[in-house]
């Protein structure tokens, strides 16, 4: 609508209407935007935080519109994952992943990709077929991936997120629980899930050194990952204090700006090579 044009840049935000005009229209852009290769890949490092050597990296994913510039996920994600369209999104991604761990491998670099997976993935009973069908494609194996899947999409329905997670756990793939802490997880689930990592959301790490309460969400976050044989993960890291913190309380690796923004696939090897040096 005209009033929402006026916001500027917020114009695809306030078109989820699912319907409307201003939605067709971005379910149109979207699938454009597949097609004339408008989508990038961003990588962003993790760390171990003792050693600081780059474990692996997180896919996310950016959209360089040929008017608007580049567009961040959460613009486009929801709508995504609303219309449906997500599925062919994460295809998209897994395959430029898939083709990225073979460059990496390529550069001599030994790292993990990891994978953001959404609820309407998760639900889609067919998806471990087509994973491994997609990664055969790229003769690259499900051990070089992790996917990522928030708890509140697994708790949309865990009896179905279980079945999927075991599928994809016995085909290889490692998985992380991502935003931990600000779905309400049950922990009786958190159990019984095939994963092997727990990333601590951003919103509790760039808190921790103001706010004491968020510094204890921290801290018994790690012990209860560790007492469940879980790796952990604070994302958010900003500042070597944090990182310093973090690595004090125990917590296993890290990923936040301090380290590095997310970048397009050719900065990240730029980058990685001169940060191993
Ligand atoms: P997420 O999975 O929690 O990803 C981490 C987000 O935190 C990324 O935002 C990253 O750029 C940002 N971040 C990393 N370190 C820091 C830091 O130190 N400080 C701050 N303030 N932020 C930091 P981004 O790339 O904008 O992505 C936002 C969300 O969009 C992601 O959150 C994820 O939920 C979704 N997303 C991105 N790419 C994909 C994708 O390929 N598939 C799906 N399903 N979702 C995606
Ligand atoms: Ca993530
Ligand atoms: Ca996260
Ligand atoms: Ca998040």
């Amino acid at each position: 609508s005209a009033k929402r044009r006026q916001c500027g840049s917020m114009t695809y935000e306030a078109s989820l209407d699912a319907g409307s005009q201003e939605s067709l229209s971005l379910l149109t852009e979207l699938r454009r935007a597949v097609e004339n290769n408008e989508l990038r890949l961003f990588l962003q490092p993790k760390v171990d935080l003792k050693s600081g050597a780059v474990i692996s990296a997180e896919a996310l994913v950016r959209w360089e519109h040929p008017q608007r510039g580049l567009v961040p996920p959460m613009e486009f994600i929801p709508f995504a994952e609303q219309t449906g369209f997500i599925r062919q999104l994460t295809a998209w991604v897994l395959a430029e992943s898939a083709h990225a761990l073979k460059l990496a491998q390529g550069h001599g670099f030994d790292l993990r990709i990891s994978v953001n997976l959404s609820t309407r993935d998760l639900l889609d009973q067919d998806l471990p077929t087509k994973i491994d069908q997609l990664l055969a494609g790229y003769s690259v194996t499900p051990q070089g991936l992790c996917l990522e899947i928030t708890e509140s999409a697994i708790m949309d329905d865990p009896q179905r997120a279980l079945q999927t997670l075991e599928r994809l756990s016995e085909m290889g793939f490692k998985l992380s629980i991502d935003d931990f802490g600000t779905g309400y997880s049950s922990l009786a689930y958190l159990k019984r899930l095939p994963v092997n990592e727990l990333k601590i959301d951003k919103s509790f790490v760039m808190a921790m050194e103001r706010d004491l309460d968020d510094a204890r969400i921290v801290r018994s976050t790690i012990e209860l990952a560790h007492n469940l044989g879980l790796t952990v993960v604070a994302e958010g890291v900003e500042t070597g204090k944090a990182w310093k913190l973090l690595a004090e309380l125990g917590c296993d690796e890290g990923q936040g700006y301090f380290i590095s923004r997310p970048m397009p696939t050719p900065r990240f090897f730029e980058w990685l090579q001169g940060w191993q040096a």
